[in-house]
């Protein structure tokens, strides 16, 4: 028996260039654990990885076919538009071959029912964590050449029946080492599942269906490190946990562990946490034992924000926070979200001074970021739910799985919007020139057209605060001109 995982077709667009991932970096995982079960399984595995792929929706189902598999599972990740093409790849698998087609991963999983409908080639989806479901479904498979109804699988005109999440992380097989990241000298690789948040915006504890965050014994990270690594040359390591810090003296223990381990094999490591589980003598000994970048989803400077989106965590955390990890020498990545649909224009000035205050708009590659950054509303998501509930979403036919949504506040629209069109001719603008760029007169600029539409949106009418983005964006032309 032979089965075909496929990363569907998702090349960047324009309107997305500097947005948010489309998917937790967890999720860069998913193909290699089902390649791993699939032959655990006994069977046959073959990848094919069509992410950044143009071609035709037609070519690549003929690459597909010729695998001639009994079972073709896509891991099927929110495509910024191109869901058309993926749907025309599926019509001519169904016309052209016998194989069962599947989807699994996070997007499946949030939009299992509306996927179904959007995609009725699908014969079934791998909903939540899928291991378990996998490795029970192909067997079964394997002597009755259909789908069956089983806890975590999805089929069409079925009562679902959610799996429990596996008991024991340790369980899982050694993923596969494929798709994008093999062109990197750091390995992806994790040391828990889940996370103790419930952010509003945040999929991962939907996916989980819960808010639980399950570590895997060390045991099992230290041998799926030592398989790994003699597969290609690694340089470092970056743990793609959600929440690679926990709670408590026990996690505290358990991730100096993990540091010495990363510090035997001489590998230096990233890793992601929430800002409540860090202080400056963690994140000092992680520092000794080889740690070199965090990424802090800080998302707001501002308590009301913070608060609205269930974020758990304070301004004040927030500093120590950043101020431990500047303390220990990493290098310092930052979740943020600047324009909050919620939000007035006194919380976003206040996120403003908030960046300021902590020396966060300093480099103009990152305040481009900083001063940005929205939310994207993805079909399936709670904030989905909730602004469609009243009746805030802006749909697009041409993105059926995702949406802007109307501002609370009119005038921060105006400033989103505004900024957007500004970093994305500044990113598209910079992607063009070589060389030194380490001077701070576009990032003042940057910094100055943020704070020059907040008063502008404040006193006047939308067509002077459309005058003052079109001054700046000149400006931003010279600049980058005169590089
Ligand atoms: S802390 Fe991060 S991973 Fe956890 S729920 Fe919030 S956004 Fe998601």
């Amino acid at each position: 028996m032979k089965i075909v995982i496929i990363e569907n077709p998702r090349p960047l667009t324009r309107e997305h260039y500097n947005d948010v991932a489309n998917a937790p970096l967890s999720a860069s995982l998913n193909s290699g654990y089902a390649l791993a079960v699939a032959r655990r399984a006994g069977w046959k595995t073959v990848y094919l990885d069509f992410t950044a792929d143009v071609r035709d929706a037609v070519d690549i189902a003929v690459t597909i076919l010729a695998e001639d598999a009994d079972i073709v599972l896509f891991h099927w990740v929110y495509s910024w538009g191109h869901e058309e093409s993926v749907r025309t790849v599926l019509d001519r698998l169904r016309r052209d071959c016998a194989a069962t087609l599947g989807a699994f991963g996070l997007f499946p999983t949030l939009s299992c029912d509306r996927l179904l409908q959007f995609a009725p080639q699908l014969h079934f989806i791998l909903a939540g964590e899928f291991e378990e479901t996998l490795a029970e479904l192909l067997p079964i498979f394997g002597k009755r050449h259909t789908i069956v109804a089983l806890p975590g699988v999805l089929l069409r005109g079925e009562a679902f029946v959610p799996r429990p999440l596996m008991a024991d992380l340790s369980l899982l097989p050694v993923p596969d080492d494929v798709g994008a990241n093999c062109g990197f000298a750091s390995l992806n690789i994790a040391a828990s599942r889940g996370c103790y948040g419930e952010c509003s915006f945040c999929f991962i504890h939907r996916y989980y269906g819960c808010n639980r965050r399950r570590t895997r014994d060390l045991g099992s990270l230290e041998r799926e490190l030592e398989i790994r690594l003699k597969r290609r040359t690694i340089e470092s390591l970056y743990f793609i946990d959600p929440t690679f810090i926990g709670l408590g003296e026990h996690e505290r223990k358990r991730v100096l562990e993990v540091g010495l381990m990363a510090q035997r094999l001489g590998l230096p490591f990233g890793l992601e946490t929430r800002v409540d589980g860090i202080d400056r003598e963690l994140l000092a000994t992680l520092a000794g034992n080889g740690a070199t970048s965090v990424f802090l989803g800080i998302e707001s400077g501002c308590d009301s924000v913070l608060q609205r989106i269930g974020k758990r965590i304070s301004t004040e955390q927030i500093r120590h926070g950043v101020r431990a990890v500047r303390a220990s020498g990493m290098e310092l990545h930052l979740g943020f979200i600047m324009f909050e649909p919620d939000s007035t224009l006194a919380e976003i000035e206040e996120n403003y001074t908030f960046l300021e205050e902590l020396d966060l708009l300093e480099e103009q590659e990152l305040t481009a970021n900083l001063l940005y950054h929205n939310q994207i509303v993805l079909h399936g998501s709670a904030a989905w739910e909730r602004f469609e509930s009243e009746e805030r979403l802006l749909l697009d036919e041409r993105l059926p799985f995702e949406a802007r949504c109307r501002f609370r506040d009119e005038r921060v629209g105006l400033v989103c919007a505004a900024m957007g069109r500004l970093t994305s001719s500044y990113f598209s603008g910079i992607g063009s020139i070589r060389g030194d760029f380490s001077g701070n007169a576009t990032n003042d600029l940057l910094k100055d057209a943020f704070r020059a539409l907040c008063r502008a949106a404040r006193t006047l009418p939308p067509q002077q605060v459309a005058d003052v983005e079109g001054e700046y964006a000149v400006l931003l032309l010279e600049a980058l001109s005169a590089k």
